[in-house]
């Protein structure tokens, strides 16, 4: 019988080369394949640039506005901006403030 080479990354189902699920690979088998652990929001990032040959001004000016990607393809989720209140706004900046004075410190 012909031994078959598997690539890494896939596997045979039902005679069938298929994507293993990434739910269980180790970190390992991932970053072999390529892939690091970058945000989610990295990742679409790199996505768009891979979609726009690289040309950061071709992202911004994406018009795909139908791809699901597109509220992302900046790098920052515009959906989960909050509204905050003053007193939240000043929490935030207290415990900015407090970090910053740690980090000088350190
Ligand atoms: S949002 Fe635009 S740049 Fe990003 S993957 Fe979709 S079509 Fe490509």
């Amino acid at each position: 019988m012909k031994s078959v080479t598997i690539p890494p990354g896939l596997e045979i189902v039902s005679g069938e080369k298929i994507g293993r699920d990434p739910r269980g690979m180790s970190a390992p088998e991932l970053e072999a394949l390529g892939h690091s652990s970058s945000s989610v929001l990295g990742a679409v990032r790199a996505k768009c640039l891979d979609c726009c040959a690289a040309q950061l001004a071709e992202v911004r000016k994406c018009t795909a506005t139908a791809c699901a990607l597109w509220p992302l393809r900046m790098g920052t989720n515009p959906l989960n901006r909050r509204t905050l209140t003053e007193q939240q706004r000043e929490a935030l900046r207290e415990r900015a403030g407090a970090a910053r004075a740690a980090k000088a410190t350190a």
